[in-house]
């Protein structure tokens, strides 16, 4: 058997088309691929606007940029997540606060941050950070909720959940990243997610403000709009109206981007395959796995089990060439979150998944007897 990783980019004929297509054009970089990505993305999520960006972690410092966070304003997220999550705020210089999971979803438990934001004076906290985590669809609607009563902004970290929803309290279907009760949310297109453009990101949001501001600082702050201009002397003329980056993605890229995203419900439809064949393989062995609640479609970025000897498990499958992963390590832990005082032992519920948890190989072309290897090789070893 050949090595089989946790994830892995499908990449086509008509991918490699896009790029050669988009070289041979105009533009390399800023050309008119950018926007007509942003356009089917945004249509693609149910988002009003979108912007493209060099990847996910611009992404997310565009988003704290952009809801002006400041040193020593403080921003929820969990500790299940990508470091870029957190980091985000720390950008701004921003204080992180963690918040524990929910053990059964693995998501940002509401109830405890509806705690955390009761015991404490109004205005104490600006913002929160849920993830879309594995592809598990957070509940905006109860994170909206919290956030008006409490005047805080949202950003939703969807990059593991493109094409994955929560049936909200009027029954309706609420796309993750459609910009209904979260301010921004933010996507990836690093090889491993759903969609790849080798690095890219992407913001959406259904807030115009936010939108042009997000426009303005991906590029320098700089703008050449007339009708935003202060002066105007002539066609070359541009102003630098806020401290901005180039956080910019290329036309090669977004040629890459829209021709996966053209494929996208066709590779989502083959992780939930994938994810019932685990299911079915794993009930009543003792194999945790989970299990989306009602209502929910789970984009199944990754498929995480749980079990007893994670390290003994994770070191068998290796010898099997089968390459599963650990998400994630939790963020308060690392030593750069230690050294500013957070505190192992403080999120008990995430240090314990993380003692359990780990990845198994999920992506669109696994096959089914690469899938059945897996499932055999774990059912041997996991205790
Ligand atoms: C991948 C990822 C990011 C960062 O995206 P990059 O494109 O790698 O910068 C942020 N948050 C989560 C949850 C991710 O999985």
């Amino acid at each position: 058997m050949k090595p089989i990783p946790y994830g892995r980019q499908h990449i086509t004929q008509q991918d490699i088309d896009a790029v050669v297509e988009a070289l041979q054009a105009d533009f390399l970089t800023q050309g008119p691929r950018i926007k007509e990505f942003e356009d089917k993305f945004a249509a693609y999520v149910g988002a009003q606007y979108a912007v493209a960006v060099a990847n996910g972690t611009a992404a997310l410092h565009l988003c704290t940029l952009a809801l002006d966070v400041t040193p020593g304003q403080k921003v929820i997220t969990t500790p299940i997540t990508f470091a870029a999550s957190a980091n985000c705020v720390r950008y701004c210089g921003g204080d992180v606060v963690f918040e524990d999971i929910d053990g059964t979803t693995v998501l940002l438990d509401v109830e405890r941050v509806r705690q955390t934001l009761a015991a404490a004076p109004r205005g104490t906290y600006q913002g929160i950070i849920p993830v879309d985590f594995a592809g598990y669809p957070v509940d905006l609607e109860a994170f909206r909720r919290l956030a008006d009563e409490y005047g805080l902004w949202i950003i939703e970290d969807a990059c593991h959940a493109p094409g994955g929803y929560f049936t909200d309290s009027k029954g309706v279907k609420q796309m993750c990243g459609n910009g209904a009760y979260a301010d921004l949310a933010i996507f990836s297109f690093h090889p491993v997610k759903h969609i790849a453009c080798g690095e890219g990101g992407m913001i959406t949001t259904n807030n115009k403000d936010l939108y042009e501001k997000l426009l303005l600082l991906r590029t320098h702050g700089i703008t050449k709009r007339p009708d935003l201009l202060h002066e105007n002397h002539g066609d070359w003329y541009y102003e630098m109206q806020e401290l901005g980056y180039n956080y910019r993605i290329t036309d090669m890229q977004s040629a890459l981007g829209m021709s996966q995203l053209s494929r996208a419900d066709e590779g989502l439809k083959k992780r939930h395959q994938i994810a019932q064949r685990y299911d079915a393989a794993f009930n009543n062995t003792g194999v945790k796995f989970i299990t989306p609640g009602a209502g929910t479609s789970h984009a199944y970025h990754l498929y995480v089990i749980q079990v007893e000897n994670r390290k003994e498990l994770y070191d068998a499958l290796k010898k099997h060439n089968i390459f599963a992963q650990v998400h994630y390590i939790p963020v308060h832990t690392m030593p750069y979150y230690q050294d500013l005082g957070y505190k192992k032992g403080s999120m008990p519920k995430a240090e314990k998944y993380y003692e359990k948890c780990l990845s198994l190989p999920m992506y669109p072309t696994l096959t089914d007897a690469e899938q059945q290897y897996v499932i055999d090789t774990v059912l041997q070893y996991a205790k």
